[in-house]
């Protein structure tokens, strides 16, 4: 499958598009969008590329990365799919923008469909597999593409780095051992699309990411 990234919000947050190229199908991952521009922004690439919309999967459940899910329900019809762990956040979602200091006028987002460890999602011809990497959230998942060799990290791995581990139900020693576990098992050259910054890989992050 292909992967468009688009950046949105006051957070940089990356919101993936994941499509297979042969059925035109696709899933949004983490819709971020804030305004209506950066609505207008997510639509005109889906148009664009004559892409259909069959899945939005939250990595997890932070304000940053749910913002846009409600125009993803009113535009196509798709609920949110998040591992259960996160539905708490999801149903928190105003508090959480309080705690952010952001406009407060933002809808609770329930999640519709729980992701498990190992679930497969079908995209047209492609396939995600779920991996629970908690410790930024609970229920913070990964979603990797065996074929096509690359996984959507959301908060749990960046580029140099990894998610803070300070909001409610966050564990720094968690997310080491999840990562270690479920991510640098990966081979090396699975390139790394994380909730925020740059792309990278597998190898590069095992091999120099300080906090390992
Ligand atoms: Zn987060
Ligand atoms: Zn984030």
């Amino acid at each position: 499958m292909k992967v468009i990234t688009l950046t949105f919000n006051n957070f940089g947050e990356n919101t993936y598009i994941v499509y297979d190229p042969s059925t035109l199908d696709c899933a949004v991952i983490d819709p971020g969008m804030m305004n209506d521009g950066e609505q207008r922004k997510l639509k005109e690439v889906i148009d664009r590329q004559g892409l259909h919309p069959v899945h939005v999967i939250n990595t997890h459940m932070h304000i940053d990365h749910v913002l846009g899910n409600h125009f993803l329900s009113k535009e196509y019809g798709l609920s949110p799919e998040a591992h259960k762990e996160d539905a708490f956040l999801g149903e928190r979602v105003a508090q959480q923008a309080l705690m952010f200091g952001m406009p407060v006028d933002v809808q609770d987002v329930p999640v519709n469909t729980y992701l498990n460890q190992g679930d497969i999602i079908r995209i047209g011809e492609g396939e995600l597999k779920v991996l629970h990497v908690p410790g930024h959230s609970p229920g913070s998942i990964a979603l990797y593409d065996k074929q096509d060799g690359f996984v959507i990290t959301g908060d749990a791995l960046f580029a140099g780095s990894i998610g803070r581990t300070d909001l409610p139900g966050g564990s720094h020693p968690t997310l080491i051992s999840a990562i270690r576990r479920e991510l640098f098992t990966l081979p090396p050259e699975t390139k790394v699309y994380p909730g925020h910054g740059p792309s990278t890989t597998i190898g590069a992050e095992s091999r120099s990411n300080p906090f390992f």
